[in-house]
């Protein structure tokens, strides 16, 4: 790693060892394109361990695909991105600057979860058993103490009645919370939500960002593409705009819901406020 590092700050990257704070991420000039369409174009983004982040922007800036590539779901064409200190890059040539292998980026993978917009929770296992089935194969935690740590979570999310439910015999609202609970089941450094929200009826909306409000409070890094500006306002630490795979800006909510400095930002905002 540590030669990885050197390389890092040859890039202009003077910081490496500050990388290594707990959950914090940071992303480096990275790009990505799908045959000729460039979906990420050299994205910067620094992400202090606690903070929350909203990302917004319209469909097909390329929110997800950034989502994806901070969870190693996407491998990006250039720049690099770094969880917690451990850093994936490639340069502008395209030579591999320092790759995981596929063992090492499961393993990573485990300390960032991540909430899909469909919840994705498994049909065929009860609430407990969708619980603990990670935690146990990915983490190697004996079954006692996944059980327990279930327990914990669904009473923190408000569903401790639903533990021996199937998925189907809840609403969205309460399977999202689920999921939220099953991804934090395996301790994640960082979470990542990807439109949390969007496939609720609106009355289910406030249930599930209750409860990212209250992770906002724990220390773990949040990351999350929403729609919902009021949640964002309140929520976040950074609010981030994207568009054609730019971030065209980021800052406080009080400034970009006020004074946004770029038009599109302003026009976005307008048209989703
Ligand atoms: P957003 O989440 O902001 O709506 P995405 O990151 O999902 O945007 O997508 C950005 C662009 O990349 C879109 O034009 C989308 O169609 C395209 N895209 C995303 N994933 C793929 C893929 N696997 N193959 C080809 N194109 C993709
Ligand atoms: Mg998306």
């Amino acid at each position: 790693l540590d030669s990885a590092a050197d390389k890092v700050r040859n890039l202009g990257f003077h910081d490496a060892t500050a990388l290594r704070a707990g959950g914090a991420v940071r992303i480096h000039g990275i790009s990505k394109s799908f045959g000729s369409l460039k979906v990420l174009d050299d994205v910067e983004l620094n992400l202090p361990a606690g903070s929350v982040t909203a990302i917004l922007g319209p469909s097909g800036s390329g929110k997800s695909t950034l989502l994806r590539s901070i969870n190693h779901l996407e491998r990006v064409d250039e720049g690099f991105i770094s969880v917690d200190g451990d850093f994936v890059g490639y340069s502008r040539k395209g030579d591999t600057l320092y790759e995981l292998k596929e063992k090492e980026i499961l393993k990573r993978r485990a300390d960032i979860g991540m909430v899909f917009q469909s919840f994705n929770l498994f049909p065929h296992l009860t609430v407990l058993e969708n619980l603990i089935e990670a935690p146990i194969e990915v983490r190697g935690v004996d079954r006692e103490e996944a059980v327990q740590l279930a327990q914990e979570l669904l009473a923190r999310v408000g569903l401790s009645d639903k533990i021996n439910a199937y998925p189907r015999q809840l609403s969205g609202g309460q399977q999202q919370r689920v999921a939220i609970a099953r991804a934090l089941a395996l301790r994640p450094k960082v979470l990542l939500f990807d439109e949390p929200t969007s496939a609720l009826d609106p009355e289910l909306v406030g249930e599930v960002l209750d409860v990212i409000k209250e992770l906002a409070r724990t220390g773990t890094t949040l990351v999350i593409v929403t729609h919902e500006i009021g949640f964002a306002r309140e929520v976040a630490d950074t609010v981030v705009f994207m568009e054609n795979g730019r971030i065209l800006e980021a800052g406080p909510p009080a400034r970009i819901f006020t004074q946004a400095e770029h038009p599109r930002t302003r026009e976005f905002l307008a048209k989703v406020l």
